[in-house]
């Protein structure tokens, strides 16, 4: 399995020259699965590129959307396949009570916010809510479960192998807990990323600048660490970045991550920024980081 970051950043995009190392794309990780199918991880402005990678080849793939705040389905009406017939998508995301996935989405893809309808995108697809049990797709099971941020919002774990991928990129565990004390079963998130090969994790604020955003569905930096460490993934990106944060202050906070980690007791360089275009292969519970592109 391969996981690739088309889109690191949260909340809205921020192009620029100081987000042009880690992107300024919003939310979106493609996954190759061990049998080639193609899975997309949210469908932020990043998967505007996802798509174009893909070139004209007839494409069949499952886009699976941890929530439908704006910077995780912004990209859907930007996603080249879409518009081919010969596309088939499915689109996996949370149900709720207050109407379909189908109609939530359809509330972007329309008038006035959008020149298309879902009615009218040439591709065949499809909206299915995600089961509250684990599902198959190619090779890979799937897991998704809710998390603690605003609005229904899932966290999604796919093994394919002995490899796994926890995906959890807009998540407080820490709202109202006390990470370090809190038993396994009442941490938010724990089993989607308990001893995850790769875990892609939210890492939006800083610990400064978390007191002023207490309850608005994020993580402080000491949160995303205490959280890895207590699920024991092998390895931990940190993704979902501020649009504030420029590639400097990231840096910095990468360096902070690291040290923060090892002091915790972590392998030294298995926390890191996330940074669009990086790819990395999952392998059994060790994990080489692949050229970049
Ligand atoms: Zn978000
Ligand atoms: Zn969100």
């Amino acid at each position: 399995m391969k996981a690739k970051l088309w889109g690191t950043r949260g909340s809205i995009p921020a192009p620029g020259p100081e987000t042009i190392r880690y992107g300024g794309n919003t939310s979106c990780v493609g996954v190759t699965l061990s049998d080639g199918s193609l899975l997309a991880l949210d469908a932020g402005s990043g998967i505007r590129s996802l798509g174009l990678s893909l070139g004209d080849e007839p494409a069949r793939l499952h886009i699976l959307l941890t929530h439908l705040h704006l910077d995780h389905i912004q990209g859907l009406v930007f996603f080249a396949p879409a518009f081919r017939p010969q596309t088939e998508i499915v689109i996996w995301g949370p149900a709720s009570p207050e109407a379909s996935l189908r109609d939530r989405i359809a509330r972007y893809i329309s008038a006035p916010l959008s020149p298309v309808e879902v009615r009218e995108l040439p591709c065949d697809v499809s909206f299915r809510h995600c089961p509250e049990t684990e599902w198959e797709i190619g090779p890979a099971r799937i897991r998704a479960a809710s998390v603690s941020h605003r609005g229904p919002t899932l966290g999604y774990r796919i093994d394919d192998g002995d490899s796994s991928l926890a995906y959890i990129p807009d998540h407080e565990p820490a709202l109202g807990a006390d990470l370090d004390q809190l038993e396994e079963d009442w941490i938010s998130g724990f089993d989607l990323a308990r001893d995850a090969s790769l875990l892609i994790h939210d890492g939006q604020y800083s610990d400064a600048e978390y007191p002023a955003h207490v309850g608005w569905g994020h993580s402080a930096l000491s949160h995303s660490l205490t959280f890895a460490r207590r699920a024991a993934a092998e390895r931990t990106v940190l993704f979902h970045h501020d649009p504030m944060h420029s590639d400097q202050f990231l840096d910095e906070l990468g360096a902070q991550a690291n040290r923060d980690w090892v002091d915790l007791g972590g392998r030294d360089g298995a926390v890191e920024i996330g940074a669009e275009r990086t790819e990395y292969e999952l392998a059994a519970r060790a994990l080489s980081p692949a050229a970049t592109a």
